[in-house]
């Protein structure tokens, strides 16, 4: 299941088993997203998880 970083909007691969609320971490820039689920045309939602600081 390919997604797009919303960071660096490098194009790479998700584990299909993935579920709604589980962190992914962006191999080219190492961000962490949030997967939020698929919406009506099946694109998949990511959130940006800010650091706290
Ligand atoms: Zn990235």
């Amino acid at each position: 299941m390919k997604v797009t970083c919303l960071e660096c909007q490098n194009e790479f691969d998700i584990e299909k088993g993935i579920g709604t609320g589980d962190t992914i971490e962006c191999p080219f820039c190492g961000i962490e997203l949030e997967y939020k689920g698929k919406d009506k045309s099946g694109k998949v939602k990511l959130e940006i998880i800010e650091e706290e600081k």
